[in-house]
């Protein structure tokens, strides 16, 4: 057993009812004095609620999913202009997402607020849309210095959008299971994420406003986050890496395409599935995931999702050169367009 896992250093507070409190501990310890605000129109109140102690001398709402390069630069101009020293962002994997390509640049500190399940508060990866050619990388200034998790923000969120980004975060816990950095440090965090989310999910969806499932779902969304930045992107995240940059909503093409990746990888990797298998508490890796997919009505098919299948060849095109070379099962163009086209028709994935 040799392997160099890394832990990334971050505050993380879990602070039901009390992000306001704790946000001004945060931002103190810090020392900001001139806090950036960073939320979408649509996250504006809650953003207002919870950042009214705080040294605010900008508002910024201009959003928008997977980082728009021009989007990036009007919101660095923005905090230049208003010399902000810190960043708090209130909102989704999009919001911290434009923290973080601030901070790529400026260096501010930041200090993230989720309100879905995506995780990349927990990550140093960053990212950037040009046209339809999605630019990631890996900075530790991105990395936010605290989190601070409210499950009452997160109330708000309709089912429909909790169950794909709860399954967005179960991916990063499946994916990292056979990563390229895939270790037993992060295999455990993403087990036990996986127990966390397949408690978490079922709740949200019998109670939508009940705190109880909301509270589980942000620490799988945690656990998943840590998991998937300590292991790195498997096959699963570079098919929907592409999948994304063809203009697929994020959390749903995650939703998707799981299943078919764990189908292909599982019976490659019988340890790696039989951790996902106790962590569902189910016979089969595959079983536990479908149980859990049928519990919460989950996204089924690509073509639901504004995918045109006429894109699959270009998709192969893009997938194949960066299949991660440690993959379990081997992938060829064949295999990756058959799985395209089931995922896409949403055929039974066994
Ligand atoms: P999102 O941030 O785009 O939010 C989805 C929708 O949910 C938006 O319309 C938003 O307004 C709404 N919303 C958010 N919180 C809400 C709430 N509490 N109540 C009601 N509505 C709410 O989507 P996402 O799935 O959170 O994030 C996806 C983005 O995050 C993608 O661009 C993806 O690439 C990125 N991401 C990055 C990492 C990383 O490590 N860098 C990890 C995961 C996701």
């Amino acid at each position: 057993m040799r392997f160099t896992h890394e832990t990334l250093a971050q505050r993380v507070r879990f602070a039901p009812g009390d992000a306001a409190g704790a946000l001004a501990d945060e931002a103190a310890r810090l020392g900001a004095s001139r806090v950036m605000v960073i939320a979408a129109p649509a996250e504006a109140g809650l953003a207002g609620r919870i950042t009214g102690g705080l040294p605010v001398v900008l508002v910024h709402d201009e959003v928008a999913m997977h980082v728009p390069v021009p989007i990036a630069e009007r919101a660095r101009a923005a905090a230049t202009g208003a010399a902000a020293d810190a960043i708090v962002c209130v909102g989704g994997g999009s919001t911290t997402g434009l923290a973080k390509a601030i901070a790529l640049t400026l260096g501010l500190p930041i200090i993230a607020v989720p309100t879905t399940y995506a995780g990349s508060e927990a990550t140093d990866v960053w990212g950037l849309t040009e046209g339809a050619r999605k630019t990631t990388g890996v900075a530790a200034r991105v990395l936010p210095r605290a989190v601070v998790y409210d499950a009452t923000l997160t109330r708000s969120l309709p089912v429909g959008l909790s169950v794909a980004s709860g399954l967005n975060a179960l991916a990063h816990c499946v994916d990292a299971m056979w990563a390229p950095r895939a270790d037993p440090v992060n295999a455990a965090l993403a087990a036990e994420g996986i127990r966390a989310l397949a408690a978490g999910l079922p709740a949200i969806v019998d109670e939508p406003a009940g705190l109880p499932g909301r509270e589980q779902a942000l620490v799988g969304a945690y656990l998943s986050a840590v998991a998937f930045a300590s292991a790195g992107s498997g096959l699963h995240h570079k098919i929907c890496h592409v999948l994304g940059g063809l203009g697929l909503p994020h959390a749903a093409t995650h939703a998707v395409v799981l299943p078919y990746v764990l189908a292909l990888n599982a019976p490659a990797a019988p340890a790696a599935a039989g951790r996902i298998a106790r962590a569902f508490g189910s016979p089969t890796a595959l079983d536990g995931l479908q149980a859990l997919r049928r519990r919460l009505d989950a996204p089924r098919a690509l073509r639901d999702h504004g995918f045109d299948d006429s894109l699959i060849p270009e998709a192969v095109e893009a997938i194949l050169p960066v299949v991660p070379a440690n993959n379990p099962a081997a992938v060829t163009a064949a295999v990756l367009d058959r799985l395209l086209h089931d995922a896409w028709e949403g055929t039974d994935p066994r």
